[in-house]
C-alpha cells in the first residue's frame, strides 16, 4: 500500500481535501488530533512530556494542561522543538500500526508538519495543498474567529509555501479559481495506477 502525505500551510484546505478523498473511500490518518490523543494515552510519552515541561503539563484528571504547555512553548523554540521531537516518533509508530489495519491501494496521512520534521521521508509521496496567504488568512479568520495577527504569528512558525513547493511531489491548488474535485479525482486515479505498478 502506498503511503501519501498531505500537507499545507494553515488554512490551505488540507482537511477539506482529505474529506474529499474519504468520499472516494480512501482512509485518512489525521496526525494532529491523533498526536493530541497520544499525548494523553501513551504513558511512555506522558512520562517524557512531564520530564521535559513539568508535572503541571497535565491536569488532575490526566487531561492536557493546554494553557500551561502553550505558555511555555509559544515563547521558547527550543522547548517547542524538544516537544515535537518526543511526539513525532510516537505518531510515526502509531501511523505505521494504523496502516497495517487498512486495506486500500493507498492511504493518506494529513499533517501540518511533514517537511519541517523530516517525516515526509518515510512516505512514498507528498501532496501539498496550496493557496494564497491572504485567502488562507480570511478562511481561518472566518472558521475560528481568530484575529489576523494571531494567524500571522502561526504562519511565521511554518515553512514558507515557496519552500514546500520544492519538496512536494504533487500540488493541489485550492485558490477558488480551480475546482478541487477534478484535481483530486485525477490524483486518485494516478495513485491507484502507481499502487498497481508497485505491486506488479
Ligand atoms: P489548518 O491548518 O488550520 O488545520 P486546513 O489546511 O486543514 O487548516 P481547512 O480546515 O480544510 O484547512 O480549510 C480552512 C477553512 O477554509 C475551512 O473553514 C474550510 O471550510 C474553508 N475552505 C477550504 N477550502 C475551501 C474551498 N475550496 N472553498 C470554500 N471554502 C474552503
Amino acid at each position: 500500500m502506498l503511503k501519501i502525505g498531505v500537507t499545507g500551510g494553515i488554512g490551505s484546505g488540507k482537511t477539506t481535501v482529505c474529506k474529499i478523498f474519504e468520499v472516494l473511500d480512501i482512509p485518512v490518518y489525521y496526525a494532529d488530533p491523533r498526536a493530541k490523543l497520544l499525548m494523553i494515552e501513551d504513558q511512555n510519552l506522558v512520562k517524557k512530556i512531564k520530564k521535559l515541561l513539568g508535572d503541571k503539563s497535565y491536569n488532575a484528571d490526566n487531561s492536557l494542561n493546554r494553557q500551561y504547555i502553550a505558555d511555555i512553548i509559544f515563547n521558547n523554540k527550543t522547548k517547542l522543538d524538544a516537544l515535537n521531537a518526543l511526539v513525532h516518533p510516537a505518531v510515526k509508530d502509531d501511523f505505521n500500526r494504523w496502516c497495517e489495519s487498512q486495506n486500500s491501494p493507498y492511504v493518506l496521512k494529513e499533517a501540518a508538519l511533514l517537511f519541517e520534521n523530516g517525516s515526509y521521508k518515510s512516505l512514498d509521496k507528498t501532496i501539498l495543498v496550496s493557496a494564497p496567504l491572504e485567502l488562507r488568512i480570511l478562511r481561518v479568520m472566518k472558521r475560528d474567529n481568530h484575529t489576523r495577527e494571531s494567524i500571522l504569528s502561526r504562519v511565521k512558525n511554518q515553512m514558507p509555501e515557496s519552500e514546500k513547493i520544492k519538496l512536494a511531489d504533487i500540488i493541489i491548488k485550492n485558490n477558488n479559481e480551480i475546482s478541487l474535485i477534478p484535481q483530486i479525482i485525477d490524483i486518485h486515479h494516478q495513485l491507484i495506477k502507481d499502487s498497481n505498478a508497485k505491486i506488479h
